[in-house]
């Protein structure tokens, strides 16, 4: 914006009649997958009024182009069509010259069809809408209040979002600002609302998705557990109201942070195996410890959002990692499941991360800058090239918190870390820069962690877990329990295909040129699948050559390759032998369980 436009804006703003906008949204053709967005500006007196679609939301760090699914697009005052233009992929442009201050209307259609938590979806059985999905901001008003009116399809539907009503005016809400607006998810139709208290705070779980095995007082009542858990590290709760918005589906995963609410999709049948439930609480744990890290403490990058694109930041390793670190411990804390079960997740969690040859290669700040075009545009060689900025963070995390724990007798750990970036950064909503992060850490810690930024966060050293994990009696073990000599890929049964989906850098077949797309056929002229791989391989050592059959690109190929050494399949934290007094106790204070009670 120029200094000219933004004197122009400066005077608006401050005469006597603001502009006041509103949108009303309806959707009277549910199978259409249509809503019909009209927004009111009024008061509004200068010649051009600018509409520009977000191109991403927070939370999910991928420009989206929701401009994609907007659609009739028009502008009029009174019966007046106006003249517009398009300018940008998201930017229009209306000519409000000759209007004496009189409402303009600006009408469009947003396409829901995608049912994700960071896009809209509308069919026969509800609407949920992301504001930055369907809401047009106008340049310069970004700080103004935005009303928002629901026109409901059926009598028998309602609406959830965190906004607060407009007292008097039914299915009417105000946001604050546009970020407001943006961080506000809408839920409307027939949806299950539970209302609850955690520490003397209004709550709601609200439910959509049909059949399911889903027990709600149970995940209500866990939920309370995580609540107090974390609003314990941080000294309260900062809102008067949350609402926790489930999207059951067949195979969703997946959740987004707000200030005031947080979106989750989850299978509807993942809640009665403990292993199922127990991540569906991590999912909440995760969600929920994000109203703090991420939404409040920001990295500086994202303290004013750049709608129109990427906010570059190295700092998501601690803004999701460390979120992602803390939703495995939390429901341990939470008493949700114990410590043998929070090893066995952390066993997990460190098996992919060793399983991960991108580990070598991208640095795990940089994979948080490069966020945007990397870890959600998975292909076939980004575990060769990347790795995630959650799972390695997640990492950094464990060895931070145990660092603390370790020098300051379990007096303090992480908690505290987060507890004091909370106050200098999250209360006031300032933003932090890679250096005051490193500094308070440091300054937790009670030591100078220059080598361990350079080589873990910004370098490619390997962690050393057992270092870390020492201490407290605890160890790193690789196991394969049918150990089988090294190859190196990944195969996928594919419609009677054995297709080859991975490649590992430096691995037997890499080197002899196998490539992911190419179709197995053979191991020694004998046809192989994909899950009598393993069993085929067994029959050989280290150092045997063996000849693998592929098509590539549909011409036969025969590859020589020699196997290497076998390597663990997977990684688990077991007791160290014969722990002493002290790592006995760090133990304790670590994770509130007696090591020498839990089994091998
Ligand atoms: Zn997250």
């Amino acid at each position: 914006m120029t200094q000219a436009t933004l004197n122009q804006f400066s005077q608006l703003l401050q005469g006597e009649n603001p502009p006041i906008m509103t949108y009303r949204v309806a959707m009277p053709q549910l199978e259409a997958h249509l809503f019909e967005v009209v927004l009111l500006v009024r008061g509004y007196s200068l010649p051009l009024l600018d509409l520009k679609m977000p191109v991403w939301t927070p939370g999910s760090y991928l420009v989206r182009e929701y401009a994609k699914h907007l659609q009739d697009f028009e502008a009029k005052s009174g019966d007046k069509p106006l003249i517009w233009r398009k300018i940008a992929k998201n930017h229009w442009q209306v000519e409000t010259s000759s209007l004496n201050n009189q409402a303009i209307e600006i009408s469009y259609r947003v396409f829901a069809n995608e049912l994700s938590v960071r896009t809209n979806h509308l069919d026969a059985t509800h609407g949920y809408f992301n504001g930055a999905a369907i809401f047009l901001r106008i340049p310069g008003l970004e700080k103004q209040p935005i009303e928002i009116a629901i026109a409901l399809p059926q009598n028998n539907w309602q609406v959830t979002t965190p906004l607060p009503e407009v007292t008097g005016q039914i299915n009417t809400f105000v946001a604050a600002d546009f970020d407001t607006l943006v961080d506000s998810p809408f839920e409307i139709g027939t949806q299950q609302v539970y209302e609850f208290e955690a520490l003397g705070k209004a709550h709601q779980l609200a439910i959509w998705g049909g059949k399911s095995n889903i027990a709600p007082e149970k995940v209500i009542a866990d939920t309370q557990k995580i609540i107090e858990v974390e609003a314990k590290i941080f000294g309260g709760l900062p809102y008067d109201r949350y609402l926790f918005l489930l999207h059951l589906s067949a195979q969703g995963n997946g959740g987004l942070e707000h200030k005031y609410a947080c979106s989750l999709n989850y299978p509807r049948f993942g809640f009665r195996s403990p292993d199922k439930y127990n991540r569906f609480m991590q999912l909440v744990a995760h969600e929920f410890f994000h109203l703090w890290n991420v939404k409040r403490i920001r990295p500086k990058a994202l303290e004013v959002f750049d709608y129109d694109g990427e906010n570059y930041t190295p700092s998501l390793w601690f803004s999701e990692g460390t979120t992602s670190y803390y939703d495995l411990t939390i429901p341990m804390r939470a008493g949700i499941y114990d410590a043998k079960t929070f090893l066995q997740n952390l066993g997990k969690e460190i098996t992919r991360y060793e399983l991960t040859p991108g580990r070598w290669v991208q640095p795990v700040s940089e994979s948080s800058l490069d966020a945007w075009i990397k870890l959600y545009r998975p292909e076939a060689n980004s575990n060769n090239a990347q790795i995630s900025y959650y799972l390695k963070g997640e990492m950094v995390s464990l060895l931070l918190d145990l660092l603390i724990r370790a020098k300051h007798d379990n007096q303090k750990s992480l908690d505290d870390v987060m507890l004091k970036m909370w106050q200098q950064f999250g209360i006031e909503e300032i933003g932090f820069t890679p250096q005051q992060l490193q500094e308070v850490i440091t300054s937790v810690a009670g030591t100078d962690l220059t080598d361990f930024f350079a080589k873990y966060i910004d370098g490619l050293e390997e962690l050393p877990f057992n270092q870390y994990l020492e201490p407290f009696g605890l160890q790193l073990l690789g196991e394969d329990k049918d150990p089988v000599p090294h190859l190196g890929i990944k195969v996928n049964s594919e419609q009677g295909r054995e297709v080859v989906k991975f490649v590992e850098t430096g691995t037997p077949a890499h080197k002899a040129g196998i490539d992911p797309g190419d179709e197995l056929l053979a191991i020694d002229g004998i046809r192989v699948t994909a899950s009598a791989m393993s069993e085929v391989l067994q029959d050989y050592q280290e150092g045997d050559k063996i000849e693998v059959t592929v098509f590539h690109q549909e011409q036969l190929r025969q590859y020589q390759v020699t196997l290497a050494a076998p390597r663990p399949s997977s990684y688990q934290v077991k007791s160290v032998k014969n722990p002493t007094e002290q790592q006995q106790q760090n133990f304790a204070g670590y994770v509130g369980a007696e090591l020498q009670k839990l089994p091998d």
